[in-house]
């Protein structure tokens, strides 16, 4: 470990200053209403929470809708779990031969290595590794015993080191472990999954470039989501790794609120080719237990990706990991074609494999049916019509007019009522015709009657409105 004068330093330290405590966030950082009741409700086993000042650094805390803030500040949301999560999401306790070491695929298995990582990513799919509370590292006993399984099955042609967050571990103990599985299987790929360069980007210090370039073939997976994280730091970070000569391959989360809009990803994936990453894969988020706040509709995600993909040549192929375990898939309109209560039908190889919650309604968190719009409208036109005539009715009685009065008003609220859920239609035809895919010229044309019917009580409305003030006067 590196010490000066009996204290951390470099990226140790930055580290060890990380914010754990939502008082020890900067004092110009309000907490939102929905993210103080996070702190509150919070339990020994509830997610943790950890954010790097680096991170704290990109974030504008003016903005509550700030892509590194949604990522990073936990809201309440976390708490309560939504239809169809998993605590595995992915069935990877399944795929254990020995502790530690998940074996899916013929060709490769993925060591989880620690539980740590230096922020805590709130939609995180492998909250229950990554949870800080179990081990900070594999014991030797442990490691002896993937390693040993690895040099038994020469089917597996390529290891990957996930967590938790890989890098998080010493120079020494990286390379101790690098040279264990090398031992006996010299041609072992490997693979590292991080996001120190983005979250921590002093972690990658020419001595861990040198270490990790010692050991090729090794390349380095990093989740990066919004634009704003690839800051000049984090560019340094990966332009030191891609000068080493590793490959740089770059995984995206498509998350609700961060990065769901399609100049977004756009700018994203360019940034990423620039920085000398390769836009590998884009991920519909997995059902990993109080994230539905981050999942989009996969069909809305699909039209989100082309139209990004449309924006340039960079984009990565956009898929789903099956929940449950059944690997991943692409998303694409043939695997989307069939629901049933709420959930997509995934289809592989002909048989359902999985199914998959629906957003395309307003949405559900509780695991109950969503909404149906039709009966929201119905609720809010009865109350609305209420209020509005006992409100005409009040004022009238008030003002001691007449009882034509009252009718005149009575009328114009039933004609403000009908206004109001002519609005509500016009927004669910709108919100139709976007999810069929028409372009803005056909919708437009296809809304028109509504139009015209909204400007002819609006006339209505205001030829009333003028023949009240008469009678008033
Ligand atoms: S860095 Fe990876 S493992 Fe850690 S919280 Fe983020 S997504 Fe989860």
């Amino acid at each position: 470990m590196v010490r000066e004068a009996g204290k951390l330093r470099g990226w140790r330290a930055e580290l060890a200053g990380r914010v754990t405590k939502p008082r020890d966030l900067p004092p110009g950082l309000e907490l939102r209403p929905e993210e103080r009741a996070f702190f509150r409700g919070h339990r020994r086993e509830a997610p943790p929470f950890a954010v790097t000042r680096h991170l704290l650094g990109l974030l504008d805390p003016a903005d509550p809708a700030d892509p590194i803030r949604r990522q990073f500040l936990p809201t309440a949301s976390e708490l309560s779990p939504g239809a169809g999560e998993l605590e595995d999401p992915l069935g990877e306790d399944r795929v254990q031969p020995v502790p530690n070491l998940l074996h899916r695929y013929p060709d490769r298995a993925l060591l989880l290595v620690t539980d740590r990582c230096a922020a805590y990513c709130r939609h995180c799919f492998r909250r229950r590794v990554s949870s800080g509370r179990r081990r900070a590292f594999l014991s030797p006993a442990e490691l002896e015993q993937a390693a040993a399984y690895v040099d038994g099955h020469p089917e597996i042609r390529e290891l990957i080191l996930s967590g938790g967050d890989p890098l998080l571990l010493s120079d020494a103990r990286l390379r101790a472990l690098f040279a264990r599985f090398r031992r006996e299987r010299p041609e072992l790929a490997l693979r590292v999954h991080t996001r120190l360069p983005v979250v921590l980007p002093r972690r990658v210090t020419p001595a861990l470039v040198r270490l990790l370039a010692g050991f090729r073939p090794l390349r380095l997976v990093v989740q990066v989501n919004h634009p704003r994280e690839l800051d000049p730091a984090c560019r340094q970070a990966l332009g030191l790794l891609a000068a080493a000569g590793l490959p740089l391959l770059a995984q995206s989360v498509l998350l609700a609120g961060v990065n769901d809009r399609p100049r977004t990803l756009a700018e994203l994936f360019a940034a990423l080719s620039g920085a000398g990453v390769r836009p590998y894969y884009l991920f519909q988020p997995d059902l990993a237990r109080g994230t539905a706040h981050f999942r989009p509709d996969p069909a809305r995600g699909l039209r989100l990706y082309r139209e990004a993909a449309a924006l340039g040549p960079e984009a990565p192929r956009y898929m789903l990991d099956l929940p449950g375990g059944g690997g991943k898939v692409p998303v694409e309109p043939d695997l989307l074609g069939e629901r049933e209560d709420g959930f997509y039908l995934l289809r592989r190889d002909g048989v359902v494999a999985a199914r998959y919650p629906c957003y395309a309604g307003p949405m559900s968190t509780s695991g109950k049916k969503p909404k149906d719009f039709a009966s929201v409208m119905r609720k809010t036109g009865k109350k609305l019509g209420k209020t509005l005539r006992g409100a005409a009715q009040a004022t009238a009685k008030a003002a001691g007019k007449t009882a034509e009065v009252v009718a005149v008003r009575t009328r114009i609220s039933a004609k403000q009522v009908r206004q109001k859920a002519e609005f509500l239609k016009m927004g669910e035809s709108f919100y139709r015709a976007r999810k069929s895919g028409m372009s803005p010229e056909q919708i437009l044309a296809s809304m028109q009657p509504q139009v015209t019917k909204l400007d002819t009580l609006q006339q209505e409305i205001a030829t009333l409105e003028l023949r009240e003030k008469t009678l008033r006067n």
